[in-house]
């Protein structure tokens, strides 16, 4: 049934035997985080009447308020808000920008040029319903070394007026490193120091649950993420959720739907056991996405690529970088991941323009929900050097096979 060259399988029992250290030490973080999850459905006392749904305005939803309690709780955030109403992760960025933000603002990222899809909310590539178009101000410092520049954050926060201060964890379609939780901690405090009142938000999409702490109890003040990513685990059709401080929950809230019912309204429409059951799933669903990408950084360093991170370096968040100089091997993989993939196994992937990224991207995602990155997915901007971002798959195994298609896939 698969073919896959005798070699490659030898190759693999070898990496599997390298990879044994690593693997354990995904299983430790994966049953810390499975007792948290269990204990907040525990303390909600989660029941079946919390699967109900509602239509219309979905005025007292049981359900979706028990579920923005567990997300809470999970997340140790004081509230939030977890709603199949933000489109994507992008959605519920912009949503939180424009809540937090006023004329004359200053939002400032501290880990370079965010993810490409927030050019155009920023103002960075020019659109009429920009931040810049309402007159809110951006700045941006660099990371330096692949870790935050200090010297530069403490200077221009003491000298100007900042109102959020962004940090996204991972990557994007950049070849930094993802910022583990240590070094969030270090940068809140030092922000903290200086200023009380700077707003901190963090991008944490691809990076709950890698480790056993959230961005919360390190200092930030609000966070943001997708449900097509880890905490959806890969049963949540959509969505995406927003924690943190109260009041910024709040206005996040009002932002959503309207001043005055935040987050009174929104119908779940029959998803809320899907959701439940999603972030039930997450910490094993995680844990299997880390297995797979350490999986295939060691094939293919072994194979003479360069990968990023090697799969003994320590992770912040699901993506595997694999760097192959040239866009045919790039396309070559992608397409190999999509083969490999339960769904859709038989369409090719082809580099298309998608709104709101720059470059030509392709992406490979054989998935049940539509572009769903927790499922096993393999994507990758057209421009040097060319390099692919692989990202998820709910179970190892599935993950191996994908992996192992794609690479016979570039060395036919
Ligand atoms: C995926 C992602 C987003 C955007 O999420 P979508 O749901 O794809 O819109 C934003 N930031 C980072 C770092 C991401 O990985």
């Amino acid at each position: 049934m698969f073919e896959i060259d005798k070699e490659l399988i030898e190759l693999s029992k070898e990496v599997e035997k390298e990879i044994k250290e690593q693997i354990e030490e995904v299983e430790k973080n994966c049953m810390i985080n499975s007792i948290k999850v269990l204990d907040a459905f525990q303390k909600n006392k989660v029941s079946d009447v919390h699967f109900g749904s509602t239509t219309g305005y979905g005025y007292n939803d049981i359900g979706r308020d028990c579920i923005e309690k567990i997300f809470a709780q999970i997340l140790e955030a004081e509230d939030s808000l977890v709603r199949s109403q933000f489109i994507s992760g992008t959605h519920a960025l912009t949503v939180a920008l424009f809540a937090l933000l006023r004329p004359g603002d200053t939002l400032l990222s501290i880990t370079g040029k965010p993810y490409d899809t927030l050019d155009e909310i920023i103002g960075i590539t020019p659109n009429k319903s920009s931040l810049k178009s309402f007159n809110i101000n951006y700045e941006q410092i660099d990371l330096k070394e692949n870790d935050f520049n200090y010297e530069k954050i403490e200077n221009i926060i003491k000298k100007e007026k900042i109102k959020v201060i962004e940090i996204q964890r991972s990557k994007g379609y950049s070849t930094r490193e993802s910022l583990c939780i240590n070094k969030l901690e270090k940068v809140i405090k030092l922000i903290k120091s200086i200023n009380k009142e700077i707003i901190v938000m963090v991008d944490n999409c691809y990076c709950e649950f890698v480790e056993t702490k959230s961005p919360i109890e390190v200092g930030a003040d609000i966070i943001v993420g997708s449900l097509i990513k880890n905490l959806g685990g890969g049963i949540a059709p959509n969505g995406a959720y927003i924690a943190g401080r109260q009041d910024l929950v709040e206005l996040s809230a009002e932002r959503l739907t309207s001043p005055g019912q935040g987050k009174e309204v929104g119908p779940t429409l029959g998803i809320n056991k899907s959701i439940l059951q999603g972030v039930y799933m997450a910490p094993s669903v995680v844990a299997n996405s880390i297995k797979t990408a350490i999986y295939a950084s060691r094939m293919l360093e072994k194979l003479g690529y360069n990968v990023s991170p090697k799969f003994n370096e320590k992770r912040a968040d699901i993506v595997q970088n694999i760097e192959f100089g040239n866009a045919e091997k790039l396309i070559k993989y992608c397409q190999g991941i999509q083969m490999g993939s339960a769904i859709d196994s038989n369409s090719v992937p082809e580099p298309w323009n998608m709104p709101g990224y720059n470059d030509k991207v392709i992406m490979a995602s054989g998935s049940f929900t539509q572009g769903s990155s927790i499922e096993i997915s393999c994507d990758g901007p057209i421009r040097p050097p060319y390099i692919a971002y692989m990202q998820g798959s709910l179970t190892y195994e599935y993950g191996k096979l994908a992996v192992l298609t794609a690479i016979n896939n570039i060395k036919k």
